[in-house]
């Protein structure tokens, strides 16, 4: 029987969204904003703005600054402004799921974007196609306009609220009338978001780091299971649409995903990773000559850990920034005799070295085994290799693109088979108490290390596990 993924974007959406509301230039402020948030997406971005008549936007396939010019701007008209930038993987999905999608309504024209994932979209799909809605996309993103649109003898806010109350998973959401500004938080708070001031304004966004790049001022987080409501002439107003709040964030966001210059609930990414790297010299220290970092996520924690140890850091690898999107990828013969496009080893300094090298994470394995390959061969005479995060066993279903249950090597190896099978001399993982130390939380999302996903998830995991592979 034929196997059919129902919403094979949904399962990948690690993107970034950023608003504007009562700013001047909107358009050229969500421009910069976005290309501030480039690392949560580039595969497509876009940007929807409005004069209060019309809902104008631009959107493409590609990095912010080759999707928009000058010209493109100075058609997105008015004050008010949301975009989206996007993550996907291997299947792209094409222009028809780029965001910010518009609709055109009776009730209305609106645009909307969002980041995370929904896990019970298939329920929702199946219920509206029944009730006669059209999906134009594959994402996740078109049910909540379906949901939206549903109803449109009501208040669009109430009708909002319900729709909200209605989705189960990880969610920002940006909705733009030529009216109102609407900002939502998943009741979780799984997937950051947060405001702040600019010149009378207010800018909105996944990260921090975009903030600085607008000269806006930080204000505060969009709390879990919120809607703030911006509206022509009135003061913004805040309401919640589910009291069931927990601050559930996403580890992986201070891990991996995030900038090291955000700062995620009031923790700055940077610092929170220098902590896991000062906490994994505490708990697993080695007589070793250096310490290294895999650029750049891994550097932050690589600092920390020599800080802690008093082993001195150095940068035994080096990353090639201009690795992009479009770059043409080496063939296998090419790979065979050497190529390497994206790192390279410092030989000098790590020839004849006990090298201790922090990464962030491991999940496939394949990136560990290639690097600790390459240290080794460029005369390293020990690797020791931390992991500032625990081992991955699940995959994760709000969003964050982590795999399947057979290809994250934790989930069928223990960590003496990882450590064998990338080559090192030792291994140790990050626990999450760790991370929670790290963060000076209670709280956080563990799920792809633990298993405790934080929402009912509506299919079993095997089910789940299956769409992913598609
Ligand atoms: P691998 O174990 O080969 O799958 O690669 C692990 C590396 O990929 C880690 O060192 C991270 O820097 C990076 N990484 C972790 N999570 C993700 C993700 N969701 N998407 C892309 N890269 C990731
Ligand atoms: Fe983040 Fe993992 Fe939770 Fe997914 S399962 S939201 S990647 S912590």
């Amino acid at each position: 029987m034929e196997k059919k993924c129902f919403f094979p974007q949904g399962l990948s959406e690690e993107c970034g969204v950023f608003g504007v509301f009562d700013c001047e230039n909107a358009a050229e402020l969500a421009y910069y904003g976005l290309h501030a948030l480039q690392h949560r997406g580039q595969e497509g971005c876009g940007i929807a703005t409005t004069d209060e008549k019309d809902i104008y936007r631009e959107r493409g396939e590609g990095l912010v600054t080759e999707i928009f010019s000058e010209t493109k701007l100075s058609k997105l008209k008015g004050n008010r402004a949301i975009g989206h930038v996007r993550y996907s993987t291997a299947g792209g999905g094409g222009i028809d799921n780029v965001q910010p999608f518009r609709f055109r309504h009776y009730s209305g024209d609106f645009s909307l974007c969002h980041n995370g994932n929904i896990v019970n979209s298939r329920g929702l799909k199946l219920m509206l196609e029944k009730q006669g809605s059209i999906f134009q996309s594959t994402s996740d993103t078109e049910i909540l306009a379906h949901l939206i649109k549903s109803d449109a003898r009501r208040d669009r806010l109430a009708v909002i609220m319900e729709a909200l109350s209605m989705i189960e998973g990880a969610y920002v959401f940006l909705i733009m009338t030529p009216t109102r500004l609407y900002v939502c938080r998943d009741k979780n708070g799984l997937r950051p978001l947060s405001i702040a001031t600019l010149n009378g304004g207010y800018v909105i966004s996944s990260e921090t780091c975009a903030f600085e790049a607008v000269g806006a001022t930080y204000l505060r987080d969009i709390e879990p299971g919120e809607i703030m409501v911006f509206e022509t002439g009135k003061e913004p107003c805040s309401y919640t649409f589910s009291e069931a709040n927990t601050h559930l964030m996403c580890s992986m966001e201070y891990i991996y995903f995030a900038r090291p210059d955000s700062d995620i609930e009031n923790i700055n990414v940077h610092t929170f990773r220098k902590q896991c790297g000062r906490l994994l010299a505490q708990l697993y220290p080695v007589d070793a000559d250096i310490v290294i970092g895999v650029p750049d996520s891994s550097t932050s924690a690589a600092i920390g850990y020599a800080e802690e140890s008093k082993i001195p850091y150095e940068m035994g690898l080096i990353k090639n920034k201009y690795v992009g999107r479009t770059f043409i990828q080496p063939s296998q013969a090419m790979r065979e005799k050497g190529v390497r496009l994206k790192l390279s080893p410092v030989r000098s300094l790590l020839k004849g070295k006990r090298v201790v090298l922090i990464d962030d994470s491991i999940v496939r394995g394949t990136t560990s085994s290639r690097i600790v390959q390459m240290v080794r061969e460029a005369g390293a005479a020990m690797i020791h290799v931390r992991i500032a995060s625990p081992p991955m066993k699940h995959p994760c279903f709000y969003g964050i693109d982590t795999s399947t249950y057979e290809e994250l090597i934790s989930a069928s190896k223990n960590e003496n088979e990882v450590c064998q099978y990338i080559g090192a001399d030792s291994l140790y993982f990050l626990p999450k108490e760790a991370l929670l130390q790290a963060g000076q939380r209670t709280q956080m999302c563990f799920a792809c290390f633990d298993g405790n996903y934080p929402t009912f998830l509506y299919q079993s995991k095997d089910e789940l596990n299956t769409e992913r592979k598609f």
